[in-house]
């Protein structure tokens, strides 16, 4: 039997989840909108679909969203917002073709997501299975992929990855993983990314083998790695270095400038002290480094600082670039 979207997102969680944790939302989501947005060149499609799909598992385990689930809540076999299959929204301006009080709207759905869950056609919900419920909902996918290519999906996909953004940070602002409205939002609208991800990828696919093309992918666990539990590969540096670390870096470097342009402080810290530190965060090149280089030096001239005689100017600089620093570091660390 195939494995299951759920089973393969499970898989994910063993391999990956660990290290995701410690990642955080805005890493996670860096990576699937690099991928996704690849050149789809006919050889790399699978990679391309693999690797956005895994990132999007990754933001779903963070969040202890079932994506599997997800999908089925808010396409069960029918369109979330006219309730037919096929969609009839383009009649109905994206209401309902029943007629149904708001309370009852939400009804509707759910009935039609339980009878989904227990029909037993659907206990193997493969990436295949998914692509034909979108197609029997929204067949003019597969018109509007024969007359436009597949810019019409990016375009579609792209507006979901935003939606998706949008509530994932509002996740992380407001809401914890009580707060069951921001919750369901996210999940939602991961949903929604889900569908156009694989209404494409069928698409490219006529319709079959990307559950395998998946499972082969991490048959041996971590592709890198091939750890099965736990994966050791280093994090990628370039979005953290680009966001937040490079930004640390540059300014611990012209607090120690500060230091060495002036006489006084320079003299009370010592040269070697200053430029052990230069030398330091020069060559760091994890952002567990540098967060620690800065912890370091903020810490061990912290307290001989606000005993020296400067001057007012001086020491208004030294310590709004302090602050700065003090700052930088504790966003690093919002999410772990
Ligand atoms: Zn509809
Ligand atoms: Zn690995």
């Amino acid at each position: 039997m195939s494995n299951t979207i759920s089973k393969l997102q499970r898989t994910l969680k063993m391999i990956y989840g660990k290290q995701n944790a410690k990642q955080g939302f805005d890493y996670l989501f860096g990576y699937m909108i690099k991928n996704y947005y690849r050149p789809r060149k006919s050889d790399q499609v699978d990679h391309i679909f693999i690797k956005s799909i895994s990132y999007l598992f990754a933001i779903a385990n963070l969040y202890d969203i079932d994506l599997e689930d997800a999908f089925l809540r808010k396409y069960p076999c029918v369109c979330p917002y006219c309730f037919s299959s096929p969609c009839v929204c383009i009649l109905t301006k994206k209401r309902p073709s029943i007629s149904l009080s708001f309370a009852d709207e939400e009804q509707e759905l759910r009935d039609k997501y339980t009878i989904v869950i227990n029909d037993k056609a659907n206990v193997s919900m493969t990436f295949e299975k998914v692509f034909s419920i979108i197609m029997k909902i929204y067949p003019n996918n597969a018109c509007d992929w024969k007359h436009h290519g597949v810019a019409f999906h990016m375009i579609k996909t792209g507006e979901e990855l935003a939606e998706l953004h949008e509530a994932c940070c509002r996740r992380e602002k407001y809401g914890s993983t009580k707060d069951t409205a921001t919750m369901l939002c996210v999940s939602d609208e991961m949903a929604d990314v889900f569908a156009w991800m694989i209404s494409e990828w069928g698409l490219w696919r006529n319709a079959a083998g990307m559950t395998e093309a998946f499972s082969q992918h991490y048959s041996s666990g971590c592709s890198r790695c091939h750890k099965k539990i736990d994966c050791k590969c280093q994090p990628r540096e370039e979005h953290d270095t680009l966001l937040c670390s490079e930004y640390t870096k540059h300014t611990v470097e012209s607090l120690l400038s500060i230091l060495q342009g002036d006489e006084v402080l320079k003299n009370t810290f010592g040269i070697g002290f200053i430029n052990g530190f230069m030398k330091d965060i020069r060559e760091a090149s994890s952002e567990r480094q540098i967060d620690s280089i800065t912890d370091k030096l903020i810490k061990s001239i912290g307290e001989r600082l606000r005993r020296v005689e400067i001057d007012q100017r001086i020491r208004t600089e030294v310590f709004d670039t302090i602050a700065l620093l003090e700052d930088a570091i504790s966003k690093t660390h919002r999410y772990s």
